[in-house]
């Protein structure tokens, strides 16, 4: 079985790295674009304490969450371990301690179906700032199996895995390749890729590709400005992840890394640009969220354009009258934690398998 993967972001990396194991001949064309998603994501993998509505979506971020040790253990076989992923718990931490009252029934209730989330615990504001020293101090509400993720280390573990397991990755701009109105495989700057199956899973790019045979897909680029600050002389590499239950997070790596996000830009456009708004937005809620940032290093700002579906589910199915197509995109602002499971259904469908859930509510097509 050949198939082509257009899209070697953490999606597409995913899905080719499960067909690789399935035994499936696979090859991976990415053309690497400025503010693809992967590049600039948080990482931060907790499906307990999403605000997010809907158990459609909530099917897919918990099996991505649960998703994670598996592929984690896969990659360990084939000898790549350096993805920045640890379970640090997270702390939801609002400036008015009321709200923990308004989401922890919830996730005390999606906890008790879900052993990976661990124990569930209200903290102090003493016991809080133990854990995360930089914090304002505020009570909160602690999940022990919280997790981040460095998309940027797991994305390239994975092609590295890729190419180990024979797979064939290629650089350049991918486009559909059609005889008649049957698919055939996929162009790479011109050059024909026979395939049996070709997952799309080009993020917010995706409907360049598929406008030229007539189908529209309903993703759309939301821009997202996202800080790297350093703590120097700090180990923050088991800080857990703070909410402070805005929009904005912030969460930490090894080597005194802290990354403070992110704008949620709708109507974005593919803007690659960092903004005087962007920035002061990010920083104000980070410093009052974590007053001990602000003697942190400026050390980058990154641009990612989320791939964004019209009511937050993903996009993912296979698409009547064309055999052999699967999409696969819309996984918006948790792309980094859906991807383990989405791109695992994704190869299924290529390879011509039943999802293991019903894929009606992410039907890849729907307005
Ligand atoms: C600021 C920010 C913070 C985030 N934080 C989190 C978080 O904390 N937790 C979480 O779970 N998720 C988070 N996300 C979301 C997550 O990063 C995305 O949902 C996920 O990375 C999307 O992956 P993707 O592979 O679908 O798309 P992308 O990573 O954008 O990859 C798409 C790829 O397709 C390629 N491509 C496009 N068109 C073509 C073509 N014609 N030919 C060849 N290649 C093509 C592109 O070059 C790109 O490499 C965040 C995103 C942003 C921007």
């Amino acid at each position: 079985m050949r198939v082509v993967v257009i899209g070697g972001g953490i999606l597409g990396a995913v899905a080719a790295y499960s067909l690789l194991r399935a035994k499936a001949e696979v090859t991976l064309l990415d053309r690497a674009h400025d503010g693809r998603a992967t590049q600039a994501g948080a990482g931060i993998v907790c499906p307990w304490t999403t605000r997010y509505e809907g158990e459609a979506l909530y099917a897919m971020l918990h099996g991505g969450a649960t998703a994670y040790p598996d592929l984690i253990a896969a990659l360990a076989e084939d000898g790549e371990t350096d993805l920045g992923y640890a379970r640090v718990g997270t702390l939801s931490a609002p400036e008015d301690p009321a709200l923990l009252d308004t989401i922890e029934p919830l996730v005390r209730r999606r906890a008790t179906a879900s052993p990976m989330a661990g124990a569930i615990t209200r903290l102090t504001a003493a016991e809080a700032q133990r854990l995360f020293p930089a914090m304002a101090p505020r009570a909160a509400l602690h999940v022990e199996g919280g997790a981040r993720v460095d998309g940027r280390r797991l994305c390239a573990a994975l092609h590295r895995a890729i190419a180990r397991r024979g797979g064939t990755l290629r650089q350049g701009l991918a486009e559909l390749m059609m005889e008649g109105d049957r698919l055939r495989g996929a162009r790479l700057d011109g050059a024909a890729i026979e395939a049996d199956a070709v997952i799309l899973a080009a993020g917010a790019w995706a409907p360049d590709v598929l406008a030229p045979v007539g189908l529209r897909l309903a993703v759309e680029p939301q821009r997202g400005q996202i800080l790297h600050l350093r703590l120097e002389g700090t180990d923050t590499a088991a800080w857990p992840v703070l909410y402070p239950m805005t929009s904005h997070y912030l969460l930490t790596f090894e080597g005194g890394r802290v990354v403070v996000g992110a704008t949620r830009e709708t109507g974005s456009g593919f803007d690659l640009r960092v903004t005087a708004a962007g920035l002061a937005e990010v920083l104000a809620t980070a410093l009052s969220a974590a007053p001990g940032l602000a003697v942190a290093t400026h050390i980058e700002t990154r641009i990612g354009f989320r791939p964004m579906s019209p009511d937050g589910r993903p996009l993912l199915g296979t698409v009547p009258g064309l055999p052999g197509l699967v999409l696969a995109n819309g996984l918006g602002p948790s792309g980094l934690t859906i991807s383990p499971f989405a791109g695992a259904i994704a190869a299924r469908l290529a390879l011509g398998e039943a999802p293991p859930l019903d894929l009606a509510p992410y039907d890849p097509l729907r307005r």
